[in-house]
């Protein structure tokens, strides 16, 4: 890190007002309570999910159950704020995103009337979390992948539904800073695991899912597991402390204004590998059965960190081994406490 990056206490008061969308989620959640833990007294969170929802609620924060695909919800979430973190979208793994891509498509409502109450409210910054799934398909279809740096978006053709709605909405927010000066800040988001985020009931991504597989197998004594594809597929995971200290200094960069950024990890593995890292830590193992007909999205994808070395002098380097160690152990007392009928995140 370089000695000169800022963060939010550099350039606000601890009494600001800071919102954060999609507060009720995986990564809004965690960074309510990132800028809690700063000593920040000031943070609203919204979220359309009821609050008992929620998968997070952070003592102090103040939390709000607002549908933000309503102009009138954005402009009662963004009330007297000094920075939005907009991470609300109808968003999960694979599986949800292949076979809902009209709910993908309808995010654009939410930034669109996002920017625009910000703008009015006189916000001095903006975040919009993008995704990798906004970067050209023709790029990645093999497993030996040559990482993604941030050109290679364009020429555009990005995954159907919901890398298109990101790609769409990065502009929306390069266009306002370019007519009418409002400051924004895009990351694209590679893969974001860690405790606190979906695993189970549809939406899950592959750390979570297949942590909970394994968790499965050895509590039933069935020790075998399902691995959507042939496994071969690749990819890079970010654990989720690295995805908030980046939040965090993308945000308060000068030198990132409206200019999208990868925000990953570049150690790619193969899904096999992944399953491979789970067994060791669930300390079994398990005979792999292959279903082929499952989404698999692109068949490798990996995150060029050349520009955010350059920019920030850092870039997330949490060991995917160690980052799922806490993961797995999250959620081996999740699944516990969900068989003995308590309520777990995500019910
Ligand atoms: P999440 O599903 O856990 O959280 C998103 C939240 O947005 C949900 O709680 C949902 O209820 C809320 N939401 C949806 N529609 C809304 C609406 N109309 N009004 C208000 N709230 C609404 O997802 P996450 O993993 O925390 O992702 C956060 C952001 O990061 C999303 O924009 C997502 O597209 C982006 N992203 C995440 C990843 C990842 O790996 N997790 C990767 C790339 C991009």
């Amino acid at each position: 890190m370089f000695s000169g990056n800022k963060t939010i206490e550099d350039v606000l008061q601890k009494d600001d007002q800071i919102v954060i969308t999609g507060a009720g989620g995986f990564i809004g959640g965690s960074l309510a309570r990132y800028f809690h833990e700063k000593g920040f007294t000031r943070i609203r969170a919204v979220d359309k999910k009821p609050l008992p929802e929620w998968y997070q609620r952070t003592p102090g924060v103040e939390s709000l159950c607002l549908d933000l695909s309503e102009a009138d919800a954005c402009r009662r979430a963004v009330e007297g704020a000094a920075e939005v973190y907009n991470l609300a979208a109808d968003m999960g793994g694979m599986g949800f995103i292949e076979t809902h891509r009209v709910e993908c498509l309808r995010s654009i409502l939410i930034n669109t009337h996002m920017l625009e109450a910000a703008y009015r409210a006189g916000v001095q910054r903006y975040f919009f979390s993008s995704s990798a799934c906004a970067y050209n398909t023709l790029l990645q279809q093999d497993p030996n992948v040559t990482a993604l740096k941030e050109a290679d978006a364009y020429p555009a053709m990005a995954e159907r539904g919901y890398g298109w709605e990101k790609l769409m909405s990065e502009m929306f927010c390069q266009e306002y800073t370019a007519e009418r000066g409002l400051e924004t800040h895009i990351a694209r988001f590679h893969n974001i695991y860690g405790p606190n985020g979906t695993w189970f009931g549809g939406r899950e991504k592959a750390p979570a899912a297949i942590c909970r597989k394994v968790i499965e197998a050895k509590d039933s004594g069935q020790l075998e597991i399902e691995i959507w594809g042939t496994g071969e597929q690749t990819r890079s995971f970010c654990y989720i402390d690295d995805c908030l200290l980046g939040i965090d200094m993308i945000m308060h960069c000068d030198a990132l204004v409206a200019t999208p950024i990868n925000l990953g990890s570049s150690e790619l593995v193969s899904i096999n590998t992944l399953v491979g890292l789970a067994e060791e830590i669930g300390g079994v193992k398990l005979a792999r059965r292959h279903k082929l007909d499952a989404p698999l999205g692109v068949a490798g994808r990996n995150s060029d960190n050349t520009f955010i070395q350059a920019v920030l002098g850092w870039q997330p380097r949490t060991p995917l081994r160690s980052g799922l160690e806490k993961t797995y152990r999250w959620i081996e007392t999740q699944y516990a406490l969900k068989k003995a009928g308590k309520q777990v995140v995500h019910d």
